[in-house]
């Protein structure tokens, strides 16, 4: 598998289907989200992937949210603090569990897809906190850390990147330029507040923009509810000159982990993709909360 199938049916406005929420879909069967895991329980991780290929997902997306050399040293007060107290694995840690999801994703693919084109979506988010914009790292720094986590997924064999709940252009701007040095495909989806805005304050007219100039396949909006994605959409639809998409997270955020509700089970959930469709996007899909049987209700929309 590779990219082009997908740049096919979306040049041709066809609809692509990305697969629902993967940390969300380990609590729900009732397994905590430690090391994702990955390392632990490749086999359950897995069969999550194998039920949202069966459900009809075009596009799986890899268990990988801030899984980061940072994120983990975010711990700590610092190097010395971390050598010192830490867990011995720390410095390689995190890119050893990024392969890791790569090659769980291609597996269930490899697995259960049987002819069907699935493609494998490396999901990265921001280095820092992903409602946290004003925590973005200077971009010299981020294109370094940027250049070690795209390496390892496409190294791994990603067939494109899915930079996601991104908060603010400047980062998706360095993000993107990694991804293209690197000749990897990529998605960058933005998280969008209850204005539609990004919480920066940026327009998502501006942001897709910027992400055009910078060669980026596709933008989307996830990781809010289904209403702010909706106001979201109108504002990013009229300057968006690539494919966009949308997937939206149902229930509310219960940190580190999900609550889930029942506000939007799968045929109303399908309603608003129907809308977020009939307003331009292409390419829908599920975030937090969101089940197998949301992504089997997409498919009435090809
Ligand atoms: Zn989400």
């Amino acid at each position: 598998m590779n990219y082009e199938p997908l740049r096919d049916t979306l040049g041709r406005g066809g609809m692509v289907i990305l697969d629902g929420g993967i940390g969300t879909e380990i609590l729900r069967r009732n397994v905590t989200w430690a090391d994702h895991q990955l390392a632990t329980k490749p086999e359950f991780v897995r069969g999550i992937h194998e039920d949202y290929i069966r459900a009809g997902a075009d596009v799986i997306s890899t268990n990988s949210f801030q899984l980061s050399r940072r994120a983990l040293c975010n711990h700590f007060r610092d190097d010395t603090h971390r050598h010192h107290i830490g867990a011995r694995d720390l410095d390689e840690r995190a890119g050893l569990l990024l392969a890791a999801s790569v090659r769980l994703a291609a597996e269930a693919r490899e697995k259960v897809a049987a002819k069907r084109p699935v493609a494998v979506a490396a999901a990265i988010t921001t280095l820092e906190w992903c409602f946290r914009p004003d925590l973005v790292p200077a971009d010299e720094q981020a294109r370094r850390e940027y250049r070690e986590i795209f390496g390892v997924v496409k190294q791994n064999g990603a067939d494109l990147v899915l930079f996601e709940t991104v908060n603010s252009i400047g980062e998706a701007q360095v993000a993107a330029e990694v991804a293209h040095e690197l000749g990897l495909p990529c998605w960058v989806s933005f998280v969008p507040a209850k204005t539609g805005k990004l919480f920066t304050g940026e327009t998502l007219g501006d942001a897709v923009e910027a992400m055009q100039r910078k060669n980026v396949d596709a933008v989307l909006l996830n990781c809010a509810p289904p209403d702010d994605i909706t106001t979201g959409m109108k504002q990013l639809q009229p300057r968006a000159k690539i494919p966009t998409g949308a997937y939206a997270h149902i229930g509310r955020f219960n940190p580190p982990e999900w609550m889930f509700t029942d506000e939007y089970p799968p045929a109303k959930y399908q309603k608003e993709c129907a809308g977020w469709k009939q307003a331009g996007a292409r390419i829908l899909g599920g975030c937090c909360g969101t089940t197998p049987e949301h992504i089997a209700a997409l498919g009435a929309l090809r």
